[in-house]
């Protein structure tokens, strides 16, 4: 079959699935409050997800990153991930988490179909940690880092947000910590959305000083892999990890997307940062409306805009996002 594609020529081998976006975590970029009632607790079924996978896959897709809100809020986390594992063509399945149950977790995701974890880790400060995203969880969450490596799940990130004056000196003690570990570490950008206009102001800043720092310290860039996120990647010889960077701001950041996302709604966003979303749940209700539903995901690529507009402060729809799935 026909792979997806827009009216760019772009094709979509990755797709992000938000499966709640409900929240434990507080993080001030994200939900400083928490989650209040604009959450929804009816997220796709398992089987909605399943249809909508055999969409996706039948249509090019072959990495399905679960995220959230918190995805490992969802008592049938274990069921999603082997669900969407099974489907024929999907190659990988990954997720991006705050780590909470990692410790605890973290070899059952492997055995269920886990092959990559991103982990958001914005200070190795336990203070700093604490300060922003409401838990003294750090420990434990590096703990289970440490057991996912040991149990030989080989993709392991770390996404840390850069925000000035709370972690944007802070590239030493990530190199530190990476010297020794199979790990990859992520800047990204701070973005705005539609609820965080006054923190942006206050903190954001761009991660062209860290790639000044890499560079002036021997590190290398790595080309990027086809189904690979927007990261720049970057290697040093002395050191075991690496580090990325993920700069949204910059002017050609949207030139190669390669990654849709569907809200744990079941509505498709074309864009983080899209202005309305297309709906496609009617069409996840029975095996039957499969071909229906490929044909409404086709005709949805033709809307898909050649870039976000961040760079004027429009931020679309989104509030936060934990409400499309980041
Ligand atoms: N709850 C999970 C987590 O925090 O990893 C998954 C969802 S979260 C929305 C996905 C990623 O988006 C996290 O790495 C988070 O740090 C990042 N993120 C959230 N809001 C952001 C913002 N305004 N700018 C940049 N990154 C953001
Ligand atoms: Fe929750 Fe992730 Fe948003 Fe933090 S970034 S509040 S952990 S959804």
């Amino acid at each position: 079959m026909e792979r997806l594609q827009d009216t760019l020529g772009r094709t979509f081998p990755y797709l992000r699935l938000s499966v709640t976006d409900l929240c434990n975590f507080r993080c001030s970029y994200c939900l400083p409050e928490g989650c209040f009632d604009h959450h929804h607790n009816n997220a796709l079924s398992i089987n909605e997800i399943r249809r909508l996978t055999l969409a996706f896959a039948a249509v090019g897709t072959q990495k399905v990153r679960l995220t959230g809100g918190e995805p490992t809020l969802r008592k049938d986390f274990l069921d999603i991930v082997s669900t969407v594992k099974q489907v024929p063509g999907i190659k990988k399945v990954a997720m991006t988490t705050n780590g909470y149950k990692i410790s605890q977790c973290i070899t059952q995701w492997k055995d269920a179909g886990i092959d990559s974890v991103n982990i958001s880790i914005d200070s190795l400060d336990p203070k700093a940690f604490e300060l922003i995203t409401g838990h003294d969880r750090l420990k434990d969450i590096l703990k289970g880092i440490e057991t996912g490596l040991a149990s030989g799940l080989s993709k392991i990130k770390v996404n840390a947000v850069l925000m000035k004056g709370l972690n944007d000196e802070s590239l030493d003690s990530f190199i530190n910590w990476v010297s020794n570990k199979p790990v990859s570490l992520r800047f990204i950008e701070l973005m705005q959305t539609g609820s965080n206009t006054r923190f942006f102001n206050d903190h954001h800043v761009s991660g062209m000083k860290i790639y000044d720092d890499l560079i002036n310290r021997g590190w290398k860039t790595l080309p990027r892999e086809l189904d690979a996120g927007p990261a720049q990647e970057f290697y040093h010889d002395d050191y075991r990890g690496r580090i990325g960077l993920i700069m949204p701001y910059a002017p050609d950041f949207c030139h190669n997307c390669n990654r849709l996302r569907v809200t744990s709604q079941g509505q498709l966003q074309l864009c983080l940062f899209a202005s309305s979303g297309i709906e496609l749940r009617d069409l996840l209700q029975s095996d039957d409306q499969h071909e229906e539903l490929v044909i409404r995901m086709r005709e949805s690529l033709k809307l898909k805009e050649a870039s976000h507009f961040l760079d004027q402060g429009i931020t679309g729809m989104t509030r936060n996002l934990a409400q499309v799935g980041g």
